[in-house]
């Protein structure tokens, strides 16, 4: 009489892919993006300040947010 014992491990493969996705890059692209002068249609808006977006070529002012232009103008002078 012979006994059989079966050891049958089971290893577990545990396979996990990191994907490290920064969001990094996505207030630097806005900040970066040309902005076109609603008043004179020209791309030479610039941040003047925080908040604060002035057209190089009609010197026109707009107030926007810290990172973004609003589309409301705002009256300079
Ligand atoms: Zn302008």
């Amino acid at each position: 009489m012979s006994g059989a014992k079966d050891k049958g491990l089971k290893g577990l493969g545990a396979k996990y892919g990191s994907t490290l996705r920064k969001k990094y890059g996505m207030i630097f692209t806005t900040l970066k993006m040309k902005r076109k002068c609603p008043n004179c249609g020209s791309w030479k808006l610039k941040r003047k300040s925080k908040g604060i977006w002035e057209c190089r070529s009609c010197s026109l002012v707009i107030a926007g947010r810290a990172y973004d232009i609003a589309p409301t103008p705002i009256s300079s002078g």
